[in-house]
């Protein structure tokens, strides 16, 4: 099954040149169980990969401005191709001209609860669920939208909770945890896309 849910995200890659897992070998990620995980990627824009494990791959939404905690900020999560399970522990550096070409980090990582069964809840659009992670906590939703794209346009929501924050301080977990990172990353993967034009003998 996992197989045939990984098709497109194998035909995207060419695992000869990414260190990308091809998803053949199982590790990190215990199957049958509720992991989930929020990467950094520093890809031609900076956005977050928001990924649940449901079933034996982690279903995945690529969301620009990251997850808010305020439950007035809701957040596009464009729906992405299922990623394997080792995907769950997945950094690295993506090289340049390959798919997603960039740097990837865990953000967070922690278990999940659905509040139902999810593979229902996602054919339906509307999915709840619990987050238990070091940075995001408390309960949320992915609801369907029907706007206009490529790939299935949901939205990401904070519950309110006693996880939720409002106003600017929702959204300070997420930048300020990554801008240190960001700083330190700069001078090995940023100039990287910008090198190649620039690159003279000296
Ligand atoms: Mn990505």
């Amino acid at each position: 099954m996992a197989t045939a849910r990984l098709r497109t995200y194998r035909r995207k890659r060419d695992f000869d040149a990414t260190p990308e897992p091809s998803g053949e070998a199982r590790g990190g990620v215990t199957p049958g169980g509720h992991y989930f995980v929020v990467h950094l990627h520093h890809a031609r824009s900076v956005h977050y990969d928001f990924r649940l494990q449901v079933g034996d791959t982690l279903r995945s939404w690529a969301v620009p401005k990251g997850p808010s905690l305020d439950p007035a900020r809701k957040r596009l999560a464009v729906q992405v191709e299922d990623h394997p399970l080792d995907y769950g522990t997945f950094e690295g550096d993506i090289p340049s001209g390959q798919y997603g070409a960039g740097k990837v980090w865990i953000w967070d990582r922690g278990t999940w609860v659905p509040h139902g069964d999810p593979e229902k809840a996602l054919k339906e659009g509307h999915l709840s669920f619990t987050l238990e992670g070091k940075r995001l906590s408390g309960d949320w939703s992915l609801i369907r939208t029907r706007l206009a794209g490529r790939q299935p346009q949901w939205l990401l929501i904070k519950a309110r909770d006693a996880a939720a924050r409002t106003g600017d301080g929702a959204d300070d977990t997420p930048l300020s945890k990554w801008s240190g990172r960001r700083r330190s990353s700069r001078s090995t993967s940023r100039p990287q896309a910008k090198r190649a034009p620039a690159r003279r003998v000296k």
